[in-house]
């Protein structure tokens, strides 16, 4: 989490309480005014604390109209209620609460069904705090499969992807200290080429990680094409390179929508695959899994044993504790709506994504790189001749109105490119579209009218990271 450095002079100041704050007697209340940055001498009543808090948290932004954000900010009551009855259990407690290790194994069971594993018995997967720890997990499989078979003490590991990858995998990269090998943007590919991943690869890539979808555009990588691309370069050379298919999004999306893509454990190459269960898994933050193809792709030294009814229960995790809800609220949503449930879903939130990028094109000031069909998520930058204004103008005035939408420049080679990105998630409704949409034609006319873009910083303007 972030990295918080000690508070400053300035910082020394007490919170302030309303007098209506206090007990019976208001003014009592008032007197004992805690401190912000030292832990307070002696407790505060709790309505007090309550009240301090909440109103603290008022100014956080709207998490409904956080049209950049991936994760989910909305579920139904039942959902919310079957977490708050499962916060105090934790996850690594496998013995104490075995209903919950089982609600986890039947998701395992469920996402190597839906990702088609050809034999769903062998699968072994895991639930996570979220994608980024489902890929390190996958990565340091990937790392451990390479040092098993190379016999050059000196050899440093690689792995390829495409420079549109996520975060985690710089992270993953730097923590296990594994060189990134990164195919670069050109002209309107805003992702891997499978050739080019394939001419990274040598006898030290650990493997190539494919997305399904990209964080940038929305737009899923050709997997299928990658797999074919690797097998070619295992007939011409011997060289056997996994891929991890880090599905975040697209690993609960394509499954419904895009049943004929084939992406996932059908193609022999892909050895592990990761999602987000608090994106298009439809469950409030943190869950992610991580599915291996079969014992072999995780090796047995990673794997850690805790107490289960009185045998023992293989675990493989960063954290030790963690909350149960999350994990039991995934279970919920797989049991709610199933597959015919999960389609209504996806489709309307990629219905809503689709319309919105053809109406926003139709305003005639933009650019559309995606169209919302893939992800329902579409990229989009100022049209050839918009000079008065750049969409770090537009995310800035949209942000008066309540909205959240990052613009950000791409990576090489196309960092002449920045673009605004719009998620489109559940609960943004085809109504709270409509009003987005007014809000933004209403501030077209004024952008128009400046005399050049008004983009001071960019260098913080573009600090927006996937
Ligand atoms: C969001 C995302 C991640 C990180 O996932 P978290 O669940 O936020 O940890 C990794 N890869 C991709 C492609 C993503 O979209």
């Amino acid at each position: 989490m972030a990295l918080h450095e000690g508070p400053t002079k300035a910082d020394e100041r007490s919170l302030s309480v309303n007098p209506f704050y206090g007990d019976a007697d208001p003014v009592s209340g008032m007197t004992e005014a805690p401190p912000k940055h030292r832990l307070p001498d002696g407790p505060t009543p709790p309505s007090t604390a309550y009240q301090l808090v909440h109103d603290e948290l008022m100014l956080d932004g709207n998490s409904r109209l956080n049209l950049a954000t991936f994760v989910t900010t909305w579920m139904e009551p039942q959902a919310g209620l079957l977490m708050a009855e499962c916060r105090d259990k934790n996850m690594i407690d496998k013995d104490e609460y075995p209903r919950t290790a089982e609600l986890e194994r039947r998701c395992v069971a469920m996402l190597a069904d839906l990702w088609n594993a050809p034999d769903p018995s062998a699968v072994v997967g895991c639930s996570t705090t979220g994608s980024s720890e489902a890929c390190m997990l996958a990565g340091m499989a990937l790392k451990r499969r390479w040092s098993k078979r190379t016999t050059d003490p000196a050899a440093r590991p690689n792995l390829v992807m495409g420079v549109n990858v996520q975060v985690c995998w710089e992270k993953f990269c730097t923590f296990w200290e594994v060189e990134a090998r990164l195919v670069p943007m050109e002209g309107e590919r805003f992702h891997l080429d499978p050739q080019a991943a394939a001419d990274l690869c040598d006898e030290n890539t650990i493997g190539v990680v494919g997305i399904l979808g990209s964080t940038f555009d929305g737009s899923y990588e050709p997997i299928a094409e990658l797999c074919a691309a690797l097998d070619a370069l295992q007939e011409r050379t011997g060289l056997d390179v996994p891929v991890h298919v880090d599905g975040a999004s697209g690993a609960m999306i394509a499954p419904f929508l895009d049943e004929d893509l084939v992406w996932d454990f059908r193609l022999a190459r892909v050895a592990s695959i990761n999602t987000s269960g608090h994106k298009y898994g439809l469950v409030y933050p943190g869950v992610g899994w991580a599915l291996w193809r079969d014992k072999d792709a995780l090796p047995e030294e990673l794997v850690f044993r805790v107490n289960y009814l009185g045998g023992d229960m293989p675990t493989f995790a960063l954290n030790f504790s963690r909350p149960g809800a999350q994990v039991v609220a995934q279970y919920y949503t797989f049991l709610r709506l199933g597959r015919s449930g999960y389609r209504a879903v996806q489709r309307s939130t990629r219905d809503v994504a689709r319309e919105l990028a053809d109406r926003v094109e139709a305003l005639g000031d933009f650019r559309l790189l995606t169209r919302g069909d893939q992800l329902p998520v579409f990229a989009l930058t100022t049209a050839p001749g918009v000079e008065s204004y750049d969409v770090f103008d537009v995310s800035r005035r949209l942000r008066e109105h309540g909205w959240l939408v990052p613009a950000y420049t791409f990576p090489p080679n196309r960092e002449d490119l920045s673009v605004l990105r719009i998620v489109c998630r559940n609960g943004f409704s085809a109504d709270l579209a409509e009003l987005f949409l007014d809000d933004l034609t209403r501030l077209l006319p004024e952008l128009r009218r400046q005399p050049h873009p008004q983009t001071r910083d960019k260098g913080a303007a573009t600090g927006f990271h996937h």
